[in-house]
Order: structure tokens, then C-alpha cells, then sequence
């Protein structure tokens, strides 16, 4: 029997799980995306600092499984009607095309910027690893410009006040590993300075992590309060200049580096193409993850919404979509019969500084050091293979016994 040519495209949670589940026996595999690794997103913010190193939650594609063929490339276009998408090389801009019999759309989506005048310009943001290496490098920067001897106070108080903007998991995460780095490692490099050290949360909305249990919400905002994390709540940006971010309320903060993460909104690639979307422009699939009216072309992640199912943006949907999705294309080379998806939801955790953790699980809602523990062993085993496990264990056990690295290359 001839083997159907199956194009995923992306390298992310819902492609990913795709790619691992399904059979090089069945299908003729093909990954295109501009990005030739995986990465473990939920260790991504302890990247920024050092706690673990960059290497050690990535996984490349062209190892990930053999027999696959992968082209380091976005799609730009995908023609339903002859079956074939365009591409073009995400180095050199080459352009080329592909033929396909089963098409997965796994493309994710982007950081959303509402429009805000400057973000793009002057923010940083937390998806990939490129994201968390220019965050690392900005945070030394800072620290040694504003080491300069003679330097204005003023000017010492704007390079070292860190503002993270948005009070999700990314950004409350984000803003827990930044306070690790200073209180155990940069207290020690950098004594003068560290007392005009801030760290500021902005979040347009009432509560931090606002799809916690609200007891766990409440307990973030006072172990913040602890660890001097100037909390705002109800404090929308209105406008980022180079050195100041303008609130709604009229006030100027002025500020040294900014980190926006304020949820998703979807791809211009994704936005352009020519199949029914939701109002968020995610596309819509039914419960086998067919775009509506195509039974050959898939769509799963971030990217996508199973129409009247509407489930979180996240890492978990995301994987056991792919999962499932590998077993149904698997299921259906043989013939055989696939049941519609049905999604398992397994709590969510999150990390607070200070050896703390959250964890809001259907059984049980914990916090505190023990539940820090419960926090890296999932993590642990979440890991999607065994170098990553044994590496992100060794950056841990580096970093309690020799603290993390501050130098600036
Ligand atoms: C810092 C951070 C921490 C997170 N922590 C958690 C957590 O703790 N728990 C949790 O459940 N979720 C978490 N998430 C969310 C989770 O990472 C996403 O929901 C998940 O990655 C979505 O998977 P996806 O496959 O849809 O997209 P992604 O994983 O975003 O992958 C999209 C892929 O598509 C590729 N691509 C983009 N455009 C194109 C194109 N035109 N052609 C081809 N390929 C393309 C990209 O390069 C990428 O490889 C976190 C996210 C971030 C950023």
C-alpha cells in the first residue's frame, strides 16, 4: 500500500505529540516549521534566569523521530482545492511547495500586543527560547550599567526597576524566577545597587492568576507582598516609551526592562487563510480536529477551537490533542474506527519564588514548599525525554550548589 504524505505543520505541544504518536509506517512524514526544535514552555520562564539552561528543555525535530523529513520554513499559504501548501525558508526566504493527503495546522499563535503603542518597540516577550536569552542578557546589562560609578540615582532606579505587564501564569512565573535571581545570586555580584532594585506586576484585571482557585490567587498577592513585588492591580498600559510606560490613569513609570505577557492572539499566517475561524480567528474544528468542511486538513493547539468546546490555550490541550490526533490518523491508515476526543483536565501549577509553588487540581488545591516539590517532579516526568530530565535535574542540583550565572557574553 502506498503511503499517504502527511504534513504537520509547527514543532510545538499539539504538533509535537502528533509527530511521536504517529506511524513512519502508515505515513510519508513531513515537519515544516520555522523553529527545527520542541520546547518545554513550562520551564521556559526559569530560562530568563539561569535556574535551568536553555539547552536543557529543547528537543530538535530532525532527532525527535526517524524516518521524517523536516523543512526549516514557515508556511505561507495552503491551497485546500490542490492539496499543496507554499512555504518559504525561514533562513534565506526561498519559496517552494509541497503536496499533501493529510494536513495538520499546529502553527500556535502570538503574543498580543492589543495594539499598544511601543510594546512591540520597546517590550520583551516570553515564547521562545530567543525571548529568554535577550531577557537574561537585558537583566546583567542593566545591572552593569546602572554599577556605573556616578550615575544619576534617578537613572540607577529606572535601569533596575523591572516591570512585568500581565498577571497570568507567564508573567507571575516570570516575575517569581526574576526575584530568585536577585535575592540568591545578584544580591551577592552586585551589593551596591541592589537596594535600588524593583520589581513591579502590572495586570489590567482584579486578581493575579485569575484561573486559580481564588484562595491561591490571594495567597500569590501576599507571598508577592513578601518578596517586595509591587503588585498593580486594575493598571492597564496605555503607551510604552523608551524609558517610561504610561498607565490609563495618567501616570508615568519610568522603567529598565519591560516583559509583556499579556495572552495571545493568533498568527497574520493563520488570519489569512481561507477556512471558517471563531471570533477570536482560532480555527474551527469539530471533535476529530477536521477544519469544518475539509475531512483531509486537521488544525490543533493554540491555533485552533473545537466549535462548542472551547478549551484553555494551553500546553496540556495542546499535547493531548496531539496524542489523540497521531492515534485517530494511525487508526484511520488501518481502517479502523475513532471516537471523538474528549479532553482530561489535570490541574494547573505554578511556580511563586522562594522555593513555592501552587497547584490547583481537580482533587486537591496545594501551596508552599511541598507542593514546590509536587511542582518539579511533574514537571520532571512531563519532560519529553530523557536527556531533557537528566539535564534540567543537573541544572537544578548546579544551581543550589553554586547559584546561577551571571555573566554577560
Ligand atoms: C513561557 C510560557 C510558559 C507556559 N507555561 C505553561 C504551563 O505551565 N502549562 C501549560 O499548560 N501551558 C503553558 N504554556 C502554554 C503552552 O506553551 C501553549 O499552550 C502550547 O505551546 C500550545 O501548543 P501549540 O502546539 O498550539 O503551539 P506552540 O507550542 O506555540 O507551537 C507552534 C509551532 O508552530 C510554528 N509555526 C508558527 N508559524 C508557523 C508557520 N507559518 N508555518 C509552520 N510552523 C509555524 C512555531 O515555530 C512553533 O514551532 C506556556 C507558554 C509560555 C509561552
Amino acid at each position: 500500500m502506498k503511503k499517504q504524505k502527511l504534513i504537520i505543520l509547527g514543532s510545538g505541544f499539539g504538533s509535537f505529540s502528533t509527530l511521536k504518536g504517529v506511524d513512519t509506517h502508515l505515513y510519508d512524514v513531513v515537519v515544516v516549521s520555522p523553529r527545527n526544535h520542541f520546547i518545554f514552555t513550562p520551564l521556559l520562564p526559569s530560562t530568563t534566569v539561569g535556574t535551568i539552561e536553555f539547552r536543557s528543555i529543547i528537543e530538535p525535530i530532525r532527532s525527535a523521530k526517524e524516518n521524517i523529513t523536516y523543512y526549516h520554513a514557515y508556511c505561507t499559504g495552503i491551497d485546500a482545492e490542490k492539496n499543496s501548501i507554499h512555504c518559504k525558508n525561514a533562513l534565506d526566504g526561498n519559496e517552494f511547495d509541497l503536496p499533501f493527503d493529510q494536513l495538520i495546522i499546529g502553527v500556535g499563535a502570538v503574543s498580543n500586543t492589543f495594539g499598544i503603542e511601543g510594546v512591540e518597540q520597546y517590550g520583551l516577550f516570553l515564547k521562545e527560547l530567543t525571548d529568554a536569552r535577550a531577557i537574561r542578557q537585558r537583566i546583567i546589562e542593566n545591572f552593569e550599567r546602572a554599577s556605573t560609578p556616578n550615575l544619576p540615582f534617578e537613572e540607577r532606579k529606572r535601569l533596575l526597576h523591572f516591570v512585568v505587564v500581565g498577571g497570568g501564569p507567564t508573567g507571575v512565573e516570570f516575575a517569581a524566577e526574576l526575584h530568585d535571581f536577585l535575592t540568591e545570586d545578584l544580591v551577592d555580584s552586585y551589593p551596591n545597587v541592589i537596594p535600588d532594585v524593583s520589581i513591579t506586576l502590572f495586570e489590567a484585571g482584579d486578581a493575579l492568576l485569575n484561573t486559580f482557585d481564588a484562595a491561591l490567587s490571594e495567597y500569590t498577592i501576599k507571598i508577592f507582598q513578601r518578596q517586595k513585588i509591587s503588585v498593580r492591580l486594575q493598571s492597564q498600559v496605555a503607551k510604552v516609551e523608551a524609558d517610561d510606560i504610561l498607565l490609563r490613569d495618567g501616570s508615568r513609570v519610568p522603567y529598565g526592562m519591560m516583559v509583556w505577557s499579556t495572552g495571545n492572539t493568533q498568527t497574520d499566517f493563520v488570519k489569512s487563510l481561507p477556512f471558517e475561524r471563531d471570533r477570536g480567528s482560532r480555527l474551527l474544528t469539530d471533535e476529530y480536529f477536521h477544519l469544518k468542511g475539509f475531512k483531509h486538513i486537521y488544525s490543533l493547539g493554540d491555533c485552533a477551537t473545537i466549535e462548542g468546546n472551547l478549551l484553555p490555550a494551553t500546553s496540556q490541550v495542546a499535547q493531548q490533542e496531539g496524542y489523540y490526533l497521531a492515534k485517530c490518523l494511525n487508526a484511520v491508515a488501518k481502517n479502523r474506527p475513532v471516537k471523538p476526543f474528549i479532553y482530561h483536565h489535570r490541574g494547573m501549577l505554578a511556580y511563586i519564588g522562594s522555593n513555592r509553588a501552587l497547584a490547583d487540581l481537580p482533587q486537591v488545591k496545594g501551596r508552599g514548599f511541598s507542593t514546590w516539590i509536587f511542582w518539579r517532579s511533574a514537571y520532571l516526568t512531563k519532560l519529553v525525554s530523557w536527556k531533557n530530565k537528566i539535564l534540567v535535574v543537573f541544572d537544578w542540583m548546579k544551581t543550589f550548589i553554586f547559584g546561577r550565572d551571571s555573566s554577560r557574553f
